[in-house]
Parts: structure tokens; sequence; C-alpha cells
């Protein structure tokens, strides 16, 4: 389960092509163009269009080395799986911050509170314990005018996502050297 979250988030930013591509290339580096696209079953240059995709979002990086055999230059590719965590988290997070800004409009407050009545949370503590009540485990709601209002499951499943891509990123961390693992600015 833990390992099929990364590989559900994968497919769901950037769908089937791109997420079968990642599979194949992060087989090992320096992959030819042609051996990838032969892989996959397409044509060279749908792949190297998916291959651009990864490449303009830090993800993957290429070499070209001259075939003095057939005069081209061909394109060696590889895919920087110690960042995609750090990318996983930022765009999560992105979107958390924007359910939030929806909920925030829509509502009047930024806590969350047990129906039960336990606890009051502002929202970065709420979403520590995936909008569930800590005392409890009761859903917990947005305060509305006096009343409260369920949350998304949307928002209760990305605080979860997060949560165990962060617990992901320690394990990583831990036995990683200092490769550039953080993928730049946070
Ligand atoms: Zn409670």
């Amino acid at each position: 389960m833990k390992k099929s979250l990364v590989n559900d988030l994968l497919k769901g930013y950037f769908g089937d092509d791109v997420f079968n591509l990642i599979g194949e290339l992060s087989k090992k580096k320096d992959y030819s163009e042609f051996k990838l696209a032969e892989a996959l079953k397409k044509e060279v240059n749908e792949t190297r269009n998916l291959l651009y995709k990864l490449h303009s979002l830090n993800l993957a990086s290429f070499t070209r080395k001259k075939d003095n055999k057939i005069g081209w230059y061909i394109y060696y590719w590889t895919f920087h799986d110690e960042i995609i965590n750090d990318f996983l988290l930022r765009h999560e997070k992105s979107q958390l911050e924007s359910l939030k800004e929806r909920f925030l409009k829509e509502g009047k407050s930024d806590f969350y509170s047990c129906l039960n009545k336990c606890v009051r949370l502002d929202f970065d503590k709420a979403c520590d314990f995936s909008f569930h009540c800590p005392e409890c485990g009761e859903l917990l709601g947005q305060e509305v005018e006096g009343d409260e209002r369920r949350l998304g499951s949307e928002m209760v499943k990305i605080c979860e996502e997060i949560r165990f891509l962060e617990e992901l990123r320690k394990r990583t961390v831990g036995t990683q050297t200092n490769q550039a693992a953080d993928g730049g600015k946070r």
C-alpha cells in the first residue's frame, strides 16, 4: 500500500503515458531514448515528448552522444528518483492550500472542531490529525457561523497523503548520502 500511494499520486498527476515512462526509465541511468521507445512500444518522437514533460519539471535529465555509425546524436535519459517525493509533497501542499482557501471563502473561520466538542484546532493542527479528533476519533468540522460543516473528504485524503510522504522522506533522507535530495527550493 505504501509504495502504491506514490504510484497513485504519480499516475494521477501525470497520466498513464508518463507514468509508464517513469516506470521504465527508473530502471537504469543513461537510458537511450531509442531503447526506451522500444521498451514502451512507442514512436521515438512520442517518447521524447513525454520525456520533455519530465525534463521541464527537472525530474529527468539527458546527455547526448554522437553515434559514429549512424552520424546522429543519441539522447540518454536519467530519471531523478531522489527528488520525486519532494516534488509530490510540493504539489500536494499547494493543492491543500487552494482547498483551504476555498473552504475559508465559503466558511467564516479557520478553526475546526469535534462534533463531540472535545477539541477546537486551527487548520495546521487539524491537518496533522487528518481532520479527526485526537480525543475521540470523530471527523472534525469547519466552524461556520456557530454551526459546523463536515469537511470535504478530499482535504482529509490530501492531509493523509502529505503525512505519508513526509514520513517516507524522513526515512529516505536517513539512508541517503548527501545527494541533491531536496530538488532545490521548497
Ligand atoms: Zn472528539
